[in-house]
């Protein structure tokens, strides 16, 4: 269906709320995320293929989910340094994007970037569902958005990808992920 512009239509939202104090560090969100986007799926699992992350300090019982958010083209020029009860975190520790100033959500092998889908086809995020002690839990609503996405938006996220990765590597990329399933 064609959208007129400036008509407003319903966006669902998904939104996973993270509640850091019932984290226990198990990491079975890392297990379970890795394993799903494994190719093919569930064939293995590695948390550094996980589109989240937990920043552990096991001494402090601190436990603290990080999902990937969006690719960065460009690191940024300012830096976040937190300090949680006196423990001071690696710069950009809490930061959400895919970023050429370290290996955090970046596929080991190809180094291609990392992001949450949330689970794109399931009913509810598979690390909600493996969290037993609902450190995440789910919720979905409808907000009214004025716009569909433009189709530039996505060529020029690919075009970023591709000038980054090069054009192989981004079709080598699609082409596995499309046998995935
Ligand atoms: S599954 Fe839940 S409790 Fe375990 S590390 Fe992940 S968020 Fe924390
Ligand atoms: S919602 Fe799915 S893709 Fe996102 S971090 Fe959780 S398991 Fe991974």
């Amino acid at each position: 269906m064609t959208n007129v512009k400036g008509e407003k239509k319903k966006k669902k939202v998904k939104v996973i709320n993270i509640n850091a104090d019932k984290c226990n560090g198990c990491r079975a969100c890392e297990m379970i995320c890795s394993a799903f986007h494994a190719a093919p799926k569930y064939s293995s699992n590695n948390p550094a293929r996980s589109r989240i992350k937990i920043i552990r300090e096991p001494l402090k019982d601190v436990y603290v989910p990080v999902y990937a958010g969006e690719y960065a083209v460009a690191e940024c020029s300012g830096r976040d340094k937190y300090t949680i009860d006196g423990k001071e975190y690696e710069e950009c520790a809490f930061c959400r994007a895919s970023c050429p100033s370290r290996s955090d959500f970046k596929e080991p092998d190809s180094g291609l970037p990392l992001k949450c889908d949330m689970c794109e086809g399931e009913e509810k995020p598979l690390c909600v569902k493996w969290c037993m002690v609902d450190a995440l839990t789910y919720e979905e609503r409808e907000e009214e958005i004025e716009e569909e996405e433009k189709p530039e938006d996505i060529e020029t996220g690919l075009e970023s990808l591709a000038n980054k990765y090069g054009l192989q590597k981004i079709i080598d990329a699609v082409a596995r992920m499309s046998q995935k399933g």
